[in-house]
């Protein structure tokens, strides 16, 4: 375990990937171990000041000033057991470690875009991975948790041991307690057939309008999504894409290239890419299909669940990125359904299982401030409104706290089973610094 007065440590030693409004902590402890965190709560609950937790900085939320930071990047162990095909997950492994753990037994994990992202953090916030129409979400697919509660305890957190709490921590995150570690089930999976494909800005519309039939069109085991995103005129960008705003169809199929070819021929079908990269890869090597930005930066983001997606709601999308005098935001669609869809075997509090999509708009925070990321936000949640059943969580980066996004993450009744769930396992609420359940 390693203290620090907060005062000595820099913005970006704070920030983490997320680096708009980083943490002002009183003091951050480097976690090593599970006893380290408890430690740290036993502090912060004699001091009674709040407990923060941060692995990457990915989703870290806007945060209460004089927090204990409890930094667990240093508690990054993976034990794969390819018997009973599980990983345990230490709290603040990143996916790739995950991925090439599981490689060396010709498993693959359920993990999300991007390789940089935090396991455990992803998993507790539902976990899109993707592969997620076969598989269903990541936090289907958790088997036990190791937990530090409010009161101090070190627990083994099961579905059948603790049915409350395991359901509220699946879902509610640190509100509930600091994981530190968790197991979680593994896919017989060596390979995945997929990647990206690029189309000119002209065939955005097209692109956009296509999309929906071709993935209701797509098997269980292909996810697909969508994403335009305006590409900055950098060097290290492809000459083709650079400086231009694209479309980005992504797909991962688990399943032979040769049918993977054919599920890609009505999509291909609208026009030219400017760029097109798709094989059979290493699941290790799935975080090139999205190829998310590795770099810290600034930005701000939300999402709406969607029951269908319908030729006006595309209408409506499309109005939103299409370029004009301000830079368009980063937008992805994502198609859910298949497993996601199914009654999972691990209860938990992620809600709006019958959702088709998820649509998510992403805007980098520049020296306008935040507040034009929140108008652009506002633009969506009213332009889908007719069709959204749902929000989720762990899309929402920094959304505007006038939008309710936590309450609106959940089910109704779900919510007031977290809120009373809340006032049982933290009644001092010594956990408020994530994405916060208000009583
Ligand atoms: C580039 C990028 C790609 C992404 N791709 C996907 C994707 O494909 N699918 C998807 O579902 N999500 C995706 N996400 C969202 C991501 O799952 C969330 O932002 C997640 O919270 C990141 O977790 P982290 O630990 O890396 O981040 P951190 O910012 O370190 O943590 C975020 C939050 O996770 C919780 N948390 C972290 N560690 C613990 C712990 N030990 N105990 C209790 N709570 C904890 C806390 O609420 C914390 O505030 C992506 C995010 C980014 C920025």
């Amino acid at each position: 375990m390693k203290p620090y007065d907060a005062e000595g440590m820099t913005d970006n030693d704070l920030a983490g990937f997320q680096t708009f409004a980083p943490p002002r902590p009183s003091s951050v402890v480097t976690a090593g171990s599970a006893s380290d965190v408890v430690k740290v709560v036993e502090y912060a609950a004699a001091q009674n000041l709040p407990v923060q937790v941060q692995a990457t900085g990915h989703g870290r939320s806007m945060t209460e000033p004089g927090a204990v930071l409890i930094d667990t990047h240093l508690m990054n162990g993976v034990r794969v057991d390819p018997v009973n095909r599980t990983a345990w997950v230490e709290a603040g492994a990143r996916w790739r470690a995950v991925l090439d753990a599981a490689a060396q037994f010709g498993l693959a994990a359920p993990s999300g875009s991007s390789p940089e992202v935090g396991a455990v953090g992803y998993t507790l916030g539902g976990g899109y991975g993707i592969l997620a129409r076969k598989h269903g979400l990541a936090v289907d697919q958790v088997r036990r948790m190791e937990v530090v509660t409010a009161d101090g305890e070190l627990r083994m957190v099961t579905a059948d041991r603790d049915p409350d709490l395991c359901w509220a921590l699946l879902g509610g995150r640190d509100n509930f307690g600091i994981v530190t570690g968790l197991e979680i089930g593994l896919f017989d999976t060596r390979t995945v057939y997929g990647g990206g494909m690029y189309f000119d800005t002209h065939l955005i519309p097209k692109v956009l309008a296509a999309y929906p039939e071709w993935t209701k069109s797509l098997p269980e085991a292909a996810t697909a999504s969508v994403g335009v995103i305006p590409l900055p005129n950098l060097p290290f960008i492809p000459e083709p894409i650079r400086g231009r705003q694209v479309a980005h169809v992504r797909i991962a199929f688990d399943g032979p290239a040769e049918i993977g070819e054919q599920l890609l021929a009505p999509i291909q079908a609208v026009g030219p890419r400017l760029l097109e990269h798709m094989r059979t890869m290493p699941y290790a090597e799935s975080g090139s299909i999205y190829n998310d930005p590795p770099v810290p930066h600034a930005y701000s983001g939300d999402n709406v669940l969607l029951s269908d997606l319908n030729p006006t709601a595309v209408q409506r999308i499309s109005a939103i990125v299409a370029s004009g005098p301000v830079e368009p935001p980063v937008l992805d669609i994502r198609h859910l359904g298949g497993a996601v869809s199914r009654v999972p075997q691990v209860p938990s509090a992620i809600g709006f299982r019958e959702a088709q999509y998820i649509v998510r708009v992403i805007s980098m925070i520049g020296a306008d401030g935040i507040e034009s990321a929140w108008s652009v936000q506002r633009r969506l949640r009213e332009a889908l409104a007719p069709w959204t059943i749902g929000r989720a969580l762990s899309f929402a980066y920094l959304p505007d706290p006038e939008s309710d996004p936590v309450r609106t993450a959940f089910h109704p009744a779900d919510y007031r089973r977290l809120t009373k769930l809340k006032a049982e396992y933290d009644p001092e609420e010594l956990f408020r610094c994530g994405q916060r359940i208000v009583r």
